[in-house]
């Protein structure tokens, strides 16, 4: 199935943060304190998408406050940082109300593939500079790199694939 046919069927998207919602860079100051960018863009297209149906969630193997920030101004409740599996994490959000079947990962490094070999993921998604095995495995790729606004990219092709883009 093409990753079109794939998008029309998809109730919910697991967001990676580091590499897809940033450009994979953590900064520290001297204090150690870190910084990442996020892209405003992938804030509206995300909001676009939670406000057409579709369920937004977030696990990330790292822990910082500055997600736990993003994603309280996006409005996503659907939240896992510090997740050695992501698997597990992604079975915790189940438990708690997101969407079990039909759903779109997006990720871009190694851990990701977890993911993307999970029953329940049907649109394995990357981004432009993902890790080459990440690449080989996926449905669909983003011609942005992480944190480019990505999630622009997803956002049409779902919405799109289901009726629902308002655009054209
Ligand atoms: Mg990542």
């Amino acid at each position: 199935m093409s990753s079109e046919q794939i998008a029309e069927s998809i109730r919910g998207i697991v967001f990676d943060v580091d590499g897809v919602l940033t450009n994979g860079r953590i900064i520290y100051n001297d204090a150690g304190v870190e910084s990442k960018h996020f892209h405003v863009r992938d804030g509206a297209s995300i909001k676009l998408l939670a406000s057409k149906g579709i369920e937004i969630a977030i696990i990330t193997g790292r822990a910082s406050p500055m997600v736990s920030r993003r994603a309280e101004e996006l409005g996503i409740i659907h939240v896992v940082q510090g997740a050695e599996s992501k698997t597990d994490a992604l079975k915790s959000l189940m438990e708690n109300g997101f969407p079990s079947h039909d759903l779109c990962a997006i990720g871009d490094d190694i851990q990701d593939l977890q993911l993307f070999n999970h029953p329940s993921i049907t649109l394995r998604a990357t981004v432009a500079d993902a890790h080459p095995v990440v690449l080989s495995k996926a449905d669909f790729v983003t011609m942005r790199a992480g944190g480019e606004g990505v999630a622009l990219e997803l956002a049409e092709l779902i919405l799109k694939a289901q009726g629902k883009w308002d655009f054209d």
